[in-house]
């Protein structure tokens, strides 16, 4: 043979021995397959050792571990807390293919301070220190175990199908979702300055009531603004026998409570989703005693940041008038604070970002296992990677994790599915990490293709 001749020779046997192999044929869906046994393996394991929100320090050293033997350049401990005595556990890998765009892909992975009473296998019996000093107890009540597992299966599919994309996948690892601290944190240790402004950003999590293998997404606002609300009302204590001596901020807190409700039905349109919960109240500390203030706590949902604004306004409003109506001194109007390290910001969904993920996932997942699910007044802070003017198009998709034959109980006998954060809440770990990896991975090809 001529060197020619073998040259020909060579590469058509390469085009039989390369199919013979499998590596033509690899598709998200094979992957996710290939990766489940040891993924399921990973996620038992972190099921079992879940981590409160700022400690995730075991779970961020296994991310790392995961993400480098996947390809990826890693940094851990990224993030800084307003506290700055807080240690960041943030993880971001870093994955390169030549030119194109980037796209950041984000997982959360604290668990939540809740007993346990599953009864699987691999529950957790974790006890650990609360902020307070208490001794709690761990669980990932949230479904973030699910959303790690799905998250390395998804960087080792990528790193496998580097022949199908081009440009930069920025995977983050977030610590503190649960207290909405965590995304602030990375973002302020210079997440973009650091690794790259994204052009799109992609984030999902599980869903307590939506069957195993289906996803499920909301075009434009799919979760709310999350503030949570300080009020203090202050009066004049006194003897409960001589209220005419006092000023009452026990009947002044009542007013106040009834008179917020006519914000959400007198002041709002009715067409904005509007939440004012107070979820807890203390004042005094006997039957004739009138005490000297009143404290409360309120979260306060919306999705249009003028509306945000706005009824943050009112509250304060009204609180102070209500007071000065009731005689109280200037001087002793009611203090309203917003904590500004607690709030999360509304997740908009790029209406056309999200009809192109759509028409993907149905075709790699099937029409019938994709659905438009309705948004909630829940809240993820998420949102911050799309940036307050969400002028970074984002994504953030859900996948079921409920056996249908449950779903299909559940609505025979009316008896509720255990919501995200109960202690009975057990998504069946197969279909629902494999659904995850093919429904971010077929996402992430497409805007990399
Ligand atoms: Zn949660
Ligand atoms: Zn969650």
């Amino acid at each position: 043979m001529t060197s020619m001749e073998i040259r020909s020779f060579s590469i058509l046997w390469l085009l039989f021995l390369v199919p013979a192999l499998g590596l033509a044929e690899q598709t998200p869906q094979s992957l996710a397959d290939a990766e489940l046994p040891s993924l399921l393996g990973i996620y038992k394991d972190i099921h079992s050792h879940p981590e409160l929100s700022g400690y995730e320090e075991r779970t961020a050293a296994l991310v790392a571990k995961e993400l480098r033997a996947a390809g990826c350049q890693v940094t851990e401990h990224l993030g800084k807390y307003e506290n700055s005595k807080l240690k960041a556990y943030g993880v971001v890998g870093v994955m390169k293919n030549g030119d194109g765009p980037t796209v950041l892909v984000r997982t959360d992975m604290d668990a939540l301070p809740v007993e346990e009473e599953t009864s699987l296998p691999y529950a957790s019996k974790v006890v650990a220190k609360s902020d307070e000093g208490k001794d709690v107890h761990v669980m990932h009540a949230c479904g973030h175990d699910v959303h790690v597992a799905a998250f390395i299966g998804t960087a080792r599919a990528l790193g496998k199908l580097k022949d199908q994309w081009h440009g930069t996948i920025v995977f983050v690892a977030q610590p503190a979702e649960e207290i909405g601290t965590g995304a602030r944190a990375l973002l302020k240790d210079g997440l973009y300055d650091r690794f790259g402004k994204p052009n799109f950003v992609l984030g999902f999590h599980d869903k307590a009531d939506l069957q195993a293998g289906h996803i499920g997404v909301t075009e434009g606002y799919t979760s709310a603004n999350v503030d949570s609300v300080d009020v203090t009302v202050r009066g004049v204590g006194g003897h409960g026998g001589y209220p005419h001596k006092t000023k009452d901020p026990i009947v002044l807190a009542a007013e106040i409570i009834n008179a917020w409700q006519t914000i959400v039905s007198r002041e709002n349109n009715p067409l904005d989703p509007v939440v004012i919960t107070v979820g807890s109240i203390h004042g005094g500390t006997k039957h004739n005693i009138i005490p000297n203030e009143v404290k409360m706590q309120l979260t306060v949902r919306t999705y249009k940041t003028k509306v945000r604004e706005r009824v943050l306004a009112d509250i304060d409003r009204i609180a102070k008038g209500c007071a000065a109506v009731a005689g109280i001194p200037p001087e002793l109007a009611p203090i309203v604070s917003v904590p500004k390290d607690m709030v999360a910001i509304a997740t908009y969904n790029n209406p056309e970002l999200t009809k192109r993920l759509v028409a993907i996932w149905k075709k790699s997942l099937g029409g019938e296992n994709v659905e438009i699910v309705d948004p909630t007044m829940g809240g993820d802070d998420f949102s911050e990677y799309s940036l307050r003017d969400h002028s970074i198009p984002a994504v953030y998709f859900h996948f079921g994790g409920v056996d249908p034959e449950k779903i299909a109980e559940s609505k025979r006998t009316g008896k509720e599915l255990p919501t995200l954060h109960s202690s009975k809440f057990a998504p069946i770990p197969e279909p629902t990490i494999r659904t995850a990896i093919i429904g971010m991975t077929t996402a992430v090809l497409d805007l990399m293709k």
